[in-house]
């Protein structure tokens, strides 16, 4: 090679936290807006970041790029609901040449559905194989409810979209207790007859939103006692390094997962960071501590000082999260808003 060429090598030092944890997996939140207003995520009447305070398309591909350098090998891209960002398959695009150089195994999303009918084919042709639809409930009103301004026609279109362009779907319901209770077994019943897995996730204390969370809350333990009257669950060696527990619904075949981070602690094997569209970076989902990674990204060309203030971050990662859902104070232990980290 020329001796002038740039060497355009990875840094090979791997993000290893102070409890010996690989971190091989960026959550990034590209947007905090969003087309629903889901109850449990947001108030009807959210306030929006400023456009000037987002990273551009560009600073999002040029971070992730230097996550990837550091040895992150799975990239998901969500919100606020990411398909609504203009022009966000151009960022999926560029992104798309690191699964082409084998630096990045999977690139994926989870989205609300509403834009899938549009960008799906878009989504599988940038090397997306799998995504995940976030789904509570199969009845119409229902849905408008909990996301108040949704459209479940509309989702149902961008799923099938979606299966349609090769795309493999794994549903995300939150149990919500007196909300989508009776409709558990139909879920799965619909998810696994089409091919998808399910997951069931528990309400998280996040943001400050009303009609309090403590009466939404409902134990998985609870939902999975439940489910063992009409279904045999066979525990499965299947694992992602994520919160999710899974197992087989022998009578359907399928794969069924809880993520249970209140009443279970998953936090030994996190290898995850999440990234928010400020360029703000949280070690760890359920506590406030963080690192301003867009400073540095914009004070320089050279991507060392990011990398630099990537590793002092990670030696700030907790061992692991505090949620509680504070009975008398009824207030979150969290105050940041999902659509903010991106679940
Ligand atoms: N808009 C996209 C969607 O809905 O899939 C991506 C962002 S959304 C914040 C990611 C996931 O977080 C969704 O599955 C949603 O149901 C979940 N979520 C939002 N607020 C939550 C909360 N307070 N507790 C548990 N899950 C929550
Ligand atoms: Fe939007 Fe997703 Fe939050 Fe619902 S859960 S309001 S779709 S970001």
């Amino acid at each position: 090679m020329d001796q002038a060429t740039p060497i355009l090598l990875a840094d090979p030092r791997p993000l290893v936290d102070p409890f010996q944890r690989t971190i091989s997996y960026l959550r990034v939140s590209v947007t905090d807006r969003c087309d629903f207003r889901c109850v449990y995520c947001m108030s009807e009447d959210m306030t929006f970041l400023p456009k000037r305070d987002l990273l551009t398309l560009e600073e999002l591909d040029r971070l992730c790029s230097i996550f990837i350098g550091r040895g992150v090998r799975k990239l998901r891209l969500t919100g606020g609901e990411p398909l609504v960002r203009r022009d966000i398959i151009t960022l999926f695009r560029s992104l798309s040449r690191h699964l082409d150089s084998g630096a990045l195994e999977e690139l994926t999303v989870t989205t609300n559905g509403s834009q899938l009918a549009k960008y799906a084919a878009d989504l599988a042709a940038c090397g997306v194989k799998r995504i995940n639809v976030s789904l509570d409930t199969l009845d119409p009103d229902k849905f408008r409810k909990i996301t108040r301004w949704g459209d479940l026609n509309q989702v149902m279109r961008g799923i099938d979209a979606a299966q349609a362009a090769g795309l493999k779907i794994k549903i995300n319901a939150v149990a919500l207790k007196g909300v989508n209770e009776d409709e558990f077994e139909s879920l799965i019943d619909w998810a696994h007859g089409r091919g998808m897995d399910l997951t069931f996730i528990e309400v998280m204390p996040l943001g400050d939103i009303e009609p309090s969370r403590i009466d939404q809350f409902l134990p998985l333990s609870m939902l999975r006692a439940r489910l063992m009257d009409r279904y045999t669950l066979d525990e499965i060696d299947y694992a992602t390094g994520g919160p999710a527990r899974y197992v087989r619904v022998r009578e359907t075949g399928g794969r069924l997962g809880f993520i249970t981070p209140m009443t279970h602690n998953f936090c030994e094997s996190c290898n995850r960071v999440r990234l928010t569209c400020t360029g703000t970076l949280y070690m760890c989902l359920g506590q406030e501590d963080a690192a301003d990674l867009r400073a540095p990204l914009r004070a320089s060309m050279s991507d060392d000082p990011v990398s630099d203030a990537i590793d002092r971050a990670i030696l700030r990662k907790p061992r692991g999260h505090d949620f509680i859902i504070d009975r008398r104070k009824r207030a979150p232990s969290v105050g940041r808003h999902m659509s903010m980290t991106g679940g």
